[in-house]
């Protein structure tokens, strides 16, 4: 057992292999997954994402296990044999995975979410790694919707979406779809929908490009009876998903929780023109502070310029966002770090924000480069930078 386990696996090669995935919704809470490759694999390699596969994930293939582990979980058969097919049922699991997206997540009205760039992983043959190019194929749970984003015109970053299995069947807002759970409130729908629409007219004219996947936004409600205010946002290519919740969420409008919510949006529609090019960008090579910071920077400039922030309001926030940063002792080593520190670090460059990043969306679209500080240090060093 343990050799098998142990072969040294040092480096990527050779072509993405071709698998098919069919993803059925076969309960409520459950979904079956049908793993059919084009070739033979000793096994199959993802990347951990906490508990997930081992609470979530349970093998139909007779002779097939998982194995759990730090860095990676594996598929493979106990015998060592070479495997074509393999099956797996995952159950919903709404842990929250910290900087990770949510596996899966519900809607009040029965509409389920899952993350398909879980499902990703690697073949295995021999000592030879291949990234899986899935074709995912979905089927609903009776005559539910199925979901997702819709294939892009233009040529776009690699990602891999949330599918929706669910009632609802989405509606045109502007350029975007959307997908609201019915338990949102009116304030809340109404700033979602209002802001969406403003700052995408903004970061469109400001960043002079047009997104190259069209907008799918999806907002799920959930945990209402906890106090206060509860709202998070992922973005996934061309796609948006929305948590919010919170006992706040249903009880009357008001100004500040509207501030709120148009800063979370600000914020998540900023990652994607971020994202809006064809290579390069974020990537596992690029600091998070300069996504993070650089989207809390991009979402007070869009906010103020679009008139949807007083002058009063954006002082507020960027005052309180670089006290945390001092309060954290200007680190990158917490979650909220990354946000706050790296929000400094951008104030700190006394450039406009802008151009600066409408050049650095250009170069990692051009070049395919990973957006680095080396990056910003040598558009800003040009100099053609300076806040009028
Ligand atoms: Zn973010």
């Amino acid at each position: 057992m343990g050799l098998a386990m142990s072969v040294a696996v040092s480096a990527h090669a050779g072509e993405p292999l071709p698998v098919q995935v069919r993803l059925t919704h076969v309960a409520p809470d459950t979904w079956r997954a049908d793993y059919q490759f084009s070739q033979p694999v000793t096994s199959i390699r993802f990347k951990s994402v906490g508990e997930l596969r081992k609470s979530a994930w349970k093998v139909l293939t007779p002779g097939v296990a998982l194995a759990a582990g730090e860095a990676y979980d594996a598929l493979s058969a106990a015998d060592g044999k070479p495997l074509r097919q393999v099956s797996v049922e995952i159950s919903a699991f709404e842990q929250d995975l910290g900087k990770q997206y949510l596996a899966t997540d519900k809607l009040s009205d029965g509409g389920r979410l899952i993350y398909l760039g879980f499902l990703q992983g690697e073949g295995q043959q021999g000592k030879l790694l291949r990234d899986m190019a899935a074709n995912f194929t979905l089927a609903g749970l009776g005559n539910e919707t199925v979901l997702v984003p819709a294939k892009p015109a233009t040529p776009v970053k690699d990602t891999t979406p949330y599918a929706y299995f669910g009632p609802q069947t989405p509606v045109a807002a502007g350029e975007a779809q959307v997908l609201l759970d019915p338990k949102l409130s009116a304030w809340a729908k109404e700033t979602l929908l209002d802001i969406t629409a403003r700052m995408s007219a903004y970061y469109s004219t400001a960043y002079q490009q047009k997104l190259r996947q069209p907008l799918l936004l999806v907002a799920a409600v959930s945990d209402t009876s906890m106090p206060g205010l509860s709202i998070k946002g992922g973005v996934v290519g061309g796609q948006i998903v929305y948590r919010l919740g919170g006992a706040a969420l249903l009880t009357a409008d008001n100004p500040q929780k509207r501030a709120i919510l148009a800063e979370l949006v600000a914020h998540e529609m900023a990652h994607l023109w971020q994202n809006n090019v064809r290579h390069g960008g974020i990537s596992e090579q690029s600091p998070p502070w300069i996504h993070e910071g650089g989207a809390e920077a991009m979402a007070l400039d869009g906010l103020l310029r679009s008139g949807i922030w007083s002058a009063e309001q954006g002082k507020a926030f960027a005052d309180a966002t670089l006290a945390e940063c001092e309060k954290l002792e200007h680190s990158f080593d917490t979650y909220r770090g990354i946000y706050a520190c790296g929000f400094e670090r951008f104030s700190k460059l006394k450039v406009d924000i802008v151009p600066l990043w409408r050049d650095m969306i250009a170069t990692a679209d051009s070049k395919g480069e990973a957006y680095s500080e080396a990056m910003i240090n040598s558009l800003v060093a040009r100099g053609d930078k300076a806040a009028p």
